[in-house]
């Protein structure tokens, strides 16, 4: 029997039981969803504070800084909300820099992440001093040299470690694999550490590891920071000083109800405790997901029912451009009508208004019969949403609407067409590159 599993959200909510998906930190939907048209994101900030809490408290007595990945969801009000928790920020592009910047997150909480970082970003990052630059490759490593002795600043770098474990999750978001893009060997780092006194304005004194995402289960943590922690020792013993580890994020969460078991943040740090034992520097964490995810609902309502020749599909009017992630890994979200009448179930395909096939949030999913115009949840969206979204077949961005004890805040109104074309322009002034 597992204990301390993540609250699970519904445990937050203060609407009886019956009308389990009508209230949601205390608002209700179908009310919500007259006065804001569908689709829009939902986000319980009641639920984000409480996973935070979590963490946090998993964490008392270490000097630990949870930096959120930014990418997971990065609307404004999301992040002030983080920087008002005492959270920072893991940021993989100068847009997220100013993002976190903007919501009032501050540089000492920052730590810039991705192997592609191109001189200007680095070049901004460093001028507003983030608490470190977690560093991919040997060359990106020579850049942040070059460009922090040209600004007579010291940039405070990591290395981030691809220790050569398996997530076990979905290839495209496994990363700590060797013949993934991400980090160096241990081999390599081992030459990074024994060069770095030629490094003048580089202070190489961290080190970085991220496996991937959407992890279930402790053994994949526990290997690769027992990797990160044997190297750490070598190196205290070669007289190299660490004062930052950053274990990345990478904490899975409840997409299925029944079927996903995530880890207990109480769980997942005494892997971190016990594998680091002994090492008393400062400590990050990069949790996206598993702060966001399930604080998140995507409402849509039914467009019609359309009977095919083998299956009955439902029509939404969400898409794959409000959430990617069914046709990008084909994820599976749990999807649940907003009204608990009692009716009896079928099976649909439910799929979005966007023309490929690949716009399908379910295939042959049992629900409750449902009619035109039912409002629906697609349920865990709050991480990798709105982040991934994007205007294809020319559909607005989506609103998103930040709740709290009953009430709520649009904290993005749905876009405009006017903003979807706003940079585009006839091709009237031709020049010669
Ligand atoms: C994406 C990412 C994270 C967050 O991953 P989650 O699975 O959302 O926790 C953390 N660190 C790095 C370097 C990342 O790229």
């Amino acid at each position: 029997m597992r204990t301390n599993e993540p609250t699970p959200v519904a445990a937050i909510d203060s609407a009886p039981a019956t009308a389990d998906h009508r209230h949601f930190d205390g608002v209700d939907l179908e009310k919500l969803a007259q006065r804001i048209p569908t689709p829009f994101h939902a986000y319980s900030a009641t639920a984000i504070r409480q996973r935070i809490g979590e963490l946090q408290s998993a964490l008392d007595g270490l000097d630990a800084t949870i930096c959120f990945a930014v990418k997971a969801n990065p609307n404004l009000a999301i992040l002030q909300l983080m920087a008002n928790a005492g959270v920072g920020a893991d940021i993989v592009s100068i847009g997220e820099l100013r993002r976190a910047l903007h919501a009032g997150i501050p540089a000492d909480r920052i730590v810039f992440s991705g192997v592609g970082k191109s001189a200007d970003e680095i070049a901004g990052a460093l001028s507003v001093g983030i608490a470190r630059f977690n560093v991919e490759s040997l060359d990106e490593l020579h850049t942040l040299q070059r460009l922090a002795q040209a600004r007579q600043v010291i940039a405070r770098a990591a290395v981030r470690i691809n220790p050569d474990v398996d997530a076990r999750t979905h290839a495209k978001i496994s990363t700590g694999k060797s013949e993934n893009k991400f980090g160096v060997s241990i081999e390599e780092a081992r030459r990074w550490f024994a060069e770095r006194k030629q490094l003048s304005h580089v202070q190489l004194n961290g080190l970085h590891v991220h496996i991937g995402s959407q992890i279930l289960s402790l053994e994949p943590f526990r290997l690769a920071l027992q990797r990160v922690a044997a190297f750490w020792r070598e190196l205290v013993q070669a007289g190299h000083s660490i004062t930052s580890i950053d274990v990345g994020g990478g904490l899975g969460v409840c997409y299925r109800a029944g079927t996903d078991r995530p880890v207990a943040a109480a769980d997942y740090v005494g892997v971190i405790r016990t594998a680091l034992a002994g090492y008393h520097g400062r400590l990050l964490l990069e949790p996206g997901r598993y702060l966001v995810a399930e604080a998140g609902v995507l409402l849509t309502r039914v467009v019609r029912i359309k009977t095919g020749i083998e299956r009955q599909f439902l029509v939404l009017d969400a898409a794959m451009n409000d959430l990617l992630r069914p046709s990008l890994y084909d994820a599976w979200h749990d999807i649940v009508p907003v009204s608990d009448a009692a009716r009896p179930t079928t099976r649909y395909d439910i799929v979005g208004p966007v023309c490929e096939t690949g716009d399908t949030f379910a295939r042959d999913r049992e629900l409750p019969e449902c009619a035109s115009g039912d409002l629906l949840l697609i349920k865990g969206t709050g991480a990798y949403g709105t982040s991934m979204a994007s205007t294809y077949n020319s559909r607005p961005l989506a609103a998103e609407v930040l709740l709290q004890d009953g009430r709520y805040a649009v904290v993005r109104r749905r876009q405009h067409f006017e903003e979807m074309i706003a940079g585009e322009q006839p091709a009237r002034n031709w020049e010669t590159a």
